[in-house]
């Protein structure tokens, strides 16, 4: 059984105490899922065929399904998904793209990498970008037509807003849901309002694979058609190369093993993160320790549990919290619009990013996972209310 080796992604490895709470405890849901995982590797494996056929085909269906999309097309990361979802909306070189500066780096990356310039809008006090100002930014130059938001944390944005913004505009959106799958705003699902949205199956997201993938989805069919030619090659039919393509193909092998093993499991994934996030909610009480509000209507499906310390006191913080055994990570340390790689490169900030630099200087982001027990969800936060700066 590969149970027994050591993981050789150090991020990863567990941890040799067990009764240390980790930020994601792949070891446990080896245990829950890995039959099932094992089941479908035998099944592609024997099958002979191990790029898009019918497990990514049957996956895509079951993942429309579950996000209420009638075309899913998988693909090799989030990052590839945003990069696909902004080139079919018919970005050009050169086009601005507003954003958030507090996301994963790929974000913007997937701008870069389409050939857009990120334009950088402030977030507001859950952390997401700010619509007010996406709104006075678009007011001000009707020129900027594309937006890439990210649903942080796993928090859905105002949906409503976002559909009025893009109506009022005319503005091509890519949803980020990399850390959303499943979320809604008011019962509106995460992913409905862009003309793309996107996900992530990196291992520590909501739905992980065991290696990397992602998705984007849309209700246009020939934005479906047009991604799925881009994500192989640009190809049109076989050895005929229409446009500059990626490889960007989802493996059949993961493919499988999301539609039998993890997406079966999403839905009591996301209602035990709901739970544990409730949990939090009711229990942390220290002055010193501010739960970061939700957005608006967001029914979050609670990728991360964000919490805000004092910026100076904060390693202080996550050394408190790792002496009583509990990991913590902070999301994120700096800013994209701060990112050395992107120095020489084409960007804007649009006013001050004050709200985006407190997170970037006080966040801290507590276990939550699925396979967190009731006696850990009661350890951290028994360790969050004991500590004193
Ligand atoms: C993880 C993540 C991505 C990138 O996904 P990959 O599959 O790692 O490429 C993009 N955006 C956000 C918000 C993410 O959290």
């Amino acid at each position: 059984m590969g149970l027994e080796r050591p993981s050789p992604v150090v991020l990863f490895r567990p941890s040799m105490d067990p009764s240390r709470i980790l930020l994601n405890d792949f070891p446990r849901q080896w245990q829950d899922t890995g039959g099932a995982v094992l089941d479908a590797t035998r099944r592609v494996g024997e099958s002979g065929w191990y790029i898009l056929g019918r497990e990514v085909a049957a996956f895509e269906t079951a993942l429309g399904i579950s996000v209420n999309a009638p075309h899913v097309i998988g693909c090799a990361s989030g990052l590839d998904a945003i990069e696909i979802g902004l080139r079919i909306l018919g970005l050009r070189s050169g086009d601005r793209v507003l954003t958030t500066p507090l996301s994963a780096f790929a974000t913007s990356l997937a701008i870069v990498r389409a050939g857009g310039v990120p334009v950088f809008v402030d977030v507001d006090e859950a952390g997401l970008v700010d619509l007010d100002k996406v709104e006075a930014a678009c007011a001000a130059d009707p020129s900027l037509r594309f937006f890439v938001p990210v649903h942080l944390y796993g928090h859905c944005l105002d949906l409503q807003r976002l559909q009025a913004l893009r109506e009022r505009f005319n503005l091509r959106i890519v949803e980020d849901g990399a850390q959303a799958i499943g979320a809604r705003s008011r019962g509106l699902a995460m992913g409905s309002v862009g003309q793309v949205a996107t996900t992530s199956f990196y291992p520590t997201k909501n739905l992980g694979a065991l290696g990397d993938g992602g998705a984007l989805w849309t209700t246009d069919s020939a934005l479906d058609k047009h991604a799925r030619s881009l994500r192989d090659y640009g190809q049109s039919t076989k050895y005929v190369h229409d446009q500059i393509g990626l490889n960007s193909r989802l493996d059949e092998l993961h493919a499988a093993i999301l539609r039998d093993a993890f997406l079966p499991k999403l839905a009591q994934w996301t209602a035990r993160r709901v739970a544990i996030a409730g949990r939090y909610r009711n229990g942390i009480a220290n002055r010193d320790v501010q739960v970061v509000p939700l957005p608006l209507g967001s029914e979050s499906v609670w990728h991360l549990f964000p919490v805000m310390v004092p910026a100076a006191a904060r390693d202080q913080f996550k050394a408190h919290l790792a002496a009583a055994g509990v990991a913590s990570a902070v999301h994120y340390p700096l800013l994209i619009s701060a990112q050395k790689a992107l120095e020489s490169l084409p960007c804007q900030t649009l006013g001050i990013l004050a709200r985006a630099e407190a997170f970037a200087e006080r966040e801290v982001s507590l276990p939550i996972h699925p396979y967190l027990d009731d006696g850990e969800v009661e350890r951290v936060i028994a360790a969050v209310n004991s500590w004193i700066p």
